[in-house]
Parts: C-alpha cells; sequence; structure tokens
C-alpha cells in the first residue's frame, strides 16, 4: 500500500485530504508544520508528499528544497495563491506538480494515483536494469552473468567470467598472478597460480578473436595481466 505525506496547516483541508486518499486506498499521515513535516518526509518511507506552501515552521519552499535534496518521491505542492504557483514554476523547486485551492477532493485523488503510478513505473525500470560492461566489442553482462562478443554469446565457466568481470571493472591496472588467484579463488580452493593461467588461456580462446594479438586481456611479461580498455 502507498504511502502519502499531507504537510497541511489548514486541519478542515489536511483531514479532507486524507479521508480521501484513505478512502481510495492510500495509507496517510499528516503533518502541521514545515519543519517537521520536511523530516518525517525524510527520515519516513513515504512514496508521495502533498505540501501546502504557507506553514508555520518553515515555509512549503524550504520544506520542498530539503526533501528534493535527499528524495524523488513526488511532491505535489498545494498553494491558495495562483501567484505562488508561478513562483513555483520560476524556481523550478522540484515539485512534480502544483494546484490553486480550492480544488476538488478527487482531482487531488486523480493527481496522486497520477504520480504514483508513473514514479513506480520510473523505480521498476531503475530495478530490471541489469549491470552492463561494455568494452568494444565485448559485452560482459553481470546480473544475468552472460558475455557476448560482437552480440554472439560465449560460454563461460563460473570462474572463468568471474575472472574476466574482475579484471574488466579493473582496467589499465596490472595483476599479478598471485593476487588474481587469491582475489577470484577461495583461499580453501585446490590449486596454485597456474590455474590462473589456465583461465585466461581458455577465456581468451572464448573473447579473443586472435590469440596471438589480444585485444582485451594482455600479459604483461613477468608481472601478470592487464584488462586493455
Ligand atoms: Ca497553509
Amino acid at each position: 500500500m502507498s504511502k502519502v505525506l499531507i504537510i497541511e496547516d489548514e486541519l478542515a483541508i489536511a483531514e479532507l485530504e486524507k479521508d480521501y486518499l484513505e478512502a481510495s486506498g492510500y495509507q496517510v499521515e499528516v503533518c502541521y508544520d514545515g519543519e517537521i513535516g520536511a523530516n518525517t518526509a525524510l527520515v519516513g518511507e513515504y512514496d508521495l508528499v502533498i505540501l501546502d506552501l504557507m506553514l508555520p515552521g518553515i515555509d512549503g519552499f524550504e520544506a520542498c528544497r530539503r526533501i528534493r535534496e535527499k528524495k524523488e518521491i513526488p511532491i505535489i505542492m498545494v498553494s491558495a495563491k495562483k501567484e505562488d504557483l508561478d513562483k513555483i514554476y520560476g524556481l523550478g523547486m522540484g515539485a512534480d506538480d502544483y494546484m490553486t485551492k480550492p480544488f476538488s477532493p478527487s482531482e487531488l485523488v486523480a493527481r496522486v494515483r497520477a504520480h504514483l503510478s508513473r514514479y513506480e513505473r520510473l523505480m521498476g525500470q531503475g530495478k530490471e536494469e541489469n549491470e552492463i560492461i561494455e568494452i568494444r566489442n565485448l559485452r560482459i553482462d553481470k546480473t544475468a552473468r552472460r558475455v557476448f562478443v560482437d552480440g554472439s554469446e560465449k560460454i563461460l565457466t563460473t570462474k572463468e567470467f568471474d575472472l574476466l568481470t574482475f579484471l574488466a571493472q579493473h582496467p589499465n591496472r596490472v595483476f599479478s598472478k598471485e593476487e588474481l588467484f587469491r582475489e577470484i579463488w577461495d583461499m580453501e580452493s585446490v590449486g596454485d597460480i597456474a590455474t590462473v593461467t589456465v583461465h585466461i588461456k581458455k577465456i581468451r580462446e572464448k573473447i579473443e578473436g586472435d590469440n596471438q594479438k589480444p585485444q582485451y586481456i594482455e600479459t604483461i611479461w613477468g608481472v601478470g595481466y592487464r584488462f586493455k580498455v
């Protein structure tokens, strides 16, 4: 259930807004003071804020600024004065919407619903995005643990994938075989630094066009390996 915070010092208006929003299935809390309201918005897990402009404590402008500094949740500002709304536009407050009092509560509910669904969509997209490392023709999808070269998938073992990803995440840095072994294989692992050499060879066979002239993993003789960008 989405949580809405109303910051409004006029009790009757706050109650009306609260009733309508609750009837529409939202969980609602009310603050009557600007400063307390801004702090409540910052510490609580709210999905949307309805913010009055003229408030005791700090005004809606300042409250909006403080909330926006830390949170991306939708903010709907309300004011009794049409001129205030022009000011909000002019200042680029970071509010998502503005309403002039008096407004119909059902209009408010409609806007709350619209902003929440847009916000949830945005957040959802953010979450679904895979973490990708892309260097020239090589594409490593860290989330799906898949590797592509020129768009065609290469099947890597778990350790090959871990080793390649580690190097790609630290480009232009030389790692010794010992360092790589420690990083990718845990201490109890059977094996030694020759394991690293074998894995590098396997990775190269899969991702490099010409093993003699590696584009991605370079051998730094006597030292180790470096991922080239
Ligand atoms: Ca007020």
